[in-house]
């Protein structure tokens, strides 16, 4: 096969074969790729959790970034989805548009970041579709996980009294697209590195959101930024929430940075891309939580609460609200203030 797309037939036959249907070993409902859909064993004890996100490059990679991380960080950010429903991830199916022209080396590239993940995650690959486009490349990736009848995590579960956790740190994704994209003078070659390390390859928290199914009330993934997301479960969940900034767990990179600069806390409490779990669960959980936290290996952090009400409040060290009116977050008078405001 020559090295790039020929501009009329695709021969994504070959494609398939030579690059996916290895992906699908270990997944006989698979039929190896070489049918119209793949078979999805019923199981009257559980349900399937389906999810899908979208990469376009120019929006949500850049053309050069390395295409085996571009296919990792595809595959992680939908496992992450199924993580924070305490679903256990069997299965991914793919589209892919390639520009004519696409190098074969490229796709090669993806190919083998994607078996890396689909082996260190024991999914298989089952099924998508290969096209070319006119526009820019594009990938789509569904992921299914398993949950016990349910028992999935849901946004809408939340209860008055929960404790809000979020595992692992907050901010590296946002910090770390600047840095990846434009290195960071002043900080730290190991901050700047750990921070672009963590926009680029996040960790699907499967282990911790497994071991939350019957913990935690309430849970998503943080992909919009912390209190975006916390809004989410307060409107499914009709209820309000409180955090405190002081307790939003930083990693040491992300405390570097925000101690050269004040206002970045404004990208660590509302930017986005840190793929950690954002859940709640009641106050009687909080030793069964730190517990799990241990055992899974994955930091878990209690930041604040639910109640009765609407919206995110964040409150700084003296109780004062912050609030984000103007492009940045700033004290506030001591009123309540939707998410995002
Ligand atoms: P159709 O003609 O119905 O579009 P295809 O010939 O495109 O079917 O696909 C043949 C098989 O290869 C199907 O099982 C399909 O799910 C699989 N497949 C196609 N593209 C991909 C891909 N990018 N990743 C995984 N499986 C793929
Ligand atoms: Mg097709």
């Amino acid at each position: 096969m020559s090295g790039t797309l020929p501009a009329s037939s695709v021969d994504e036959f070959q494609i398939i074969a030579d690059l996916f249907a290895p992906l699908s070993r270990g997944y006989p409902g698979a039929l190896n790729l070489t049918d119209d859909v793949a078979l999805l064993a019923a199981d009257p004890d559980h349900e399937t959790a389906a999810t899908m996100d979208a990469m376009v490059a120019g929006v949500h990679f850049l053309p050069d970034d390395p295409p085996d991380l571009v296919a990792r960080k595809l595959m992680r950010v939908n496992l992450s989805d199924l993580a924070a429903k305490g679903a256990r991830p069997f299965a991914v199916m793919l589209a892919a548009a390639f520009p004519r022209g696409t190098d074969l080396d490229w796709m090669q590239r993806f190919a083998a970041g994607l078996a890396a993940d689909v082996a260190e995650f024991g999914v298989s690959l089952i099924g998508g579709d290969t096209v070319s486009t006119p526009g820019p490349l594009t990938l789509a990736l569904t992921a299914l996980g398993k949950v016990a009848k349910g028992r999935a995590i849901l946004r809408s579960g939340a209860q008055a009294g929960d404790v809000v956790w979020v595992s692992g740190s907050i901010g590296d994704g946002a910090l770390g697209l600047r840095a990846a994209r434009d290195g960071w003078p002043g900080l730290a070659a190991g901050h700047v590195s750990f921070l672009a390390g963590r926009y680029r390859l996040p960790s699907p928290r499967l282990s911790l959101g497994a071991g939350l199914v019957g913990l935690a009330h309430a849970g998503m993934d943080v992909s919009d930024g912390l209190v975006q997301d916390l809004g989410h479960i307060c409107r499914a969940s009709g209820l309000g929430a409180r955090i405190e900034a002081a307790k939003v767990p930083l990693s040491a990179a992300t405390a570097a940075a925000l101690a050269t600069d004040q206002t970045l806390l404004a990208s660590v409490l509302a930017g986005g891309d840190d793929y950690e779990l954002l859940f709640t669960a009641p106050a009687h959980a909080t030793e069964a939580v730190l517990n799990l936290g241990r055992r899974v290996g994955v930091a878990v952090t209690a930041i604040g609460s639910m109640a009765e009400g609407e919206g995110v409040r964040v409150v700084d060290a003296n109780g004062g609200t912050l609030s984000l009116p103007h492009g940045g977050w700033r004290h506030f008078s001591a009123t309540e203030t939707g998410a995002g405001a």
